[in-house]
């Protein structure tokens, strides 16, 4: 039987909110449920790259020549500690949004360079930049559903809504199959008073799309990248390494509830 992949972005275009921690992290949870897992970098920062073990300087053929049409997206996979694939980004990357205005089918390009190979993976995580760009546009277009990470700050719901409305845009004009998978709150501390406000307001405003999986602040998650690793296999006992497998365990229980 032809299996197609399910593929997410994980897109908030406020920086810094756990995007790259979630993917990573999220990646290696999901193989260790004996899931075929590919992460495609596609935020020129390539964090999602270091952190996964593959060294930015070291890169031949990245997400760059992908999107471009240079190179099969095959040719761009390289095996991580992780288990799970990666299509890796660098610097390179910063002046594709310029290139690909030019191109015919801009929005498509990175949906039609997956396509080969959709059939080689259960799960397709995209790692998105802090901004609602043509590359995010790009990841929206190759999705079937969005993942958001977000703080539970007092600014947080005012970006929410320009990203609803992109989703929006984007489901109406090219992508009618995309969903909200989910809000992900990150980096949470339960002893702060306004994160349990904000958190309060978005189980009221999103109920079910609110995954019931909270990712705590832990120390283990922000040292894990500067060794290459996720943290299931730089501190499995960690906080932090527990809350993405149940984050894990939460997506596939709802995937096969749907
Ligand atoms: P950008 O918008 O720049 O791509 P991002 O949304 O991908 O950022 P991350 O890079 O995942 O965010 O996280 C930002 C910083 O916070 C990083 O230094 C990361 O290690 C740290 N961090 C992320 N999640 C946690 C957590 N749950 N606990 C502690 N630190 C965290
Ligand atoms: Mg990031």
């Amino acid at each position: 039987m032809l299996s197609m992949a399910k593929v997410f972005a994980v897109t908030n275009q406020k920086g810094g909110v756990g995007k790259t921690t979630t993917s990573i992290n999220l990646a290696a949870s999901l193989v260790k449920t004996k899931r075929r897992v590919l992460l495609v970098d596609i935020d020129p920062q390539g964090n999602a790259t270091m952190g996964s073990g593959v060294p930015k300087n070291e890169i031949i053929t990245s997400v760059y020549q992908v999107l471009l049409g240079l190179e099969p997206v095959d040719r761009a996979l390289r095996p991580t500690d992780g288990g799970y694939d990666l299509v890796p980004a660098n610097s390179d990357l910063a002046g594709a949004e310029v290139e690909l205005i030019g191109l015919d089918r801009r929005e498509r390009r990175l949906r039609t360079a997956l396509d080969p190979i959709q059939d080689q993976y259960d799960y397709i995580l995209i790692d998105c930049p802090p901004s609602l760009n043509l590359l995010t546009v790009n990841a929206l277009v190759a999705s079937q559903a969005v993942l958001i990470p977000m703080q539970c700050e007092y600014y947080a719901l005012e970006g929410l809504s320009s990203l609803v409305a992109t989703i929006q845009r984007v489901r109406e004009a090219l992508n009618p199959q995309l969903q909200i998978a989910g809000l992900l709150r990150t980096m949470y501390d339960p002893r702060n008073n306004l994160a349990n406000e904000v958190s309060a307001q978005l189980l009221q405003h999103f109920g079910d799309k609110l995954y019931r999986t909270i990712i705590p602040r832990n120390v283990r998650l922000a040292e894990a990248p500067s060794y290459g690793k996720p943290v299931i296999t730089y501190d499995m006992e960690s906080k932090g390494a527990q809350a993405y497998l149940a984050l894990a365990g939460e997506i596939l229980r709802r995937e096969e509830a749907a």
